[in-house]
């Protein structure tokens, strides 16, 4: 057999094969082809194979977005601390050494912190 000429059907030798299993690669013909949502296979045992593991495949991706959701809402939200402790420390320098109205800021800090 030549390399890429169609090979027979692993049921059937002699009759030419018209695709390949998406589970295990053998090659089938029309009348063994199982087709499953997933794809063309040799057997049933191939297709359900196939089918946990796209399953498996899809969940392990879904687990992999919400981590990284996960991370950026917790990296988002560091960063937004870290900002607001920065403004805050800003607004209460201004305010109290240099006697500077910030709006909003100013006032918060004298109610709370005394500036
Ligand atoms: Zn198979
Ligand atoms: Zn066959």
């Amino acid at each position: 057999m030549a390399l890429g000429a169609p090979s027979s059907c692993l049921n059937h030798p002699g009759v030419e094969a018209t695709g390949r299993c998406k589970q295990c690669g053998k090659p089938f013909c029309n009348a063994c082809a199982v087709s499953g949502p997933t794809g063309r296979f040799c057997s049933d045992t191939c297709k359900e194979k196939h089918q946990v593991f796209i399953q498996r495949a899809q969940q392990l991706d879904r687990q992999v977005v919400s981590g990284g959701f996960l991370r950026k809402l917790r990296s988002m939200a560091i960063k937004l601390v870290i900002w607001a402790v920065a403004i805050l420390a800003v607004a209460f320098i201004l305010t109290k050494y240099a006697q500077i109205e910030v709006p909003i800021l100013s006032d918060l800090l004298r109610r709370y912190v005394g500036a």
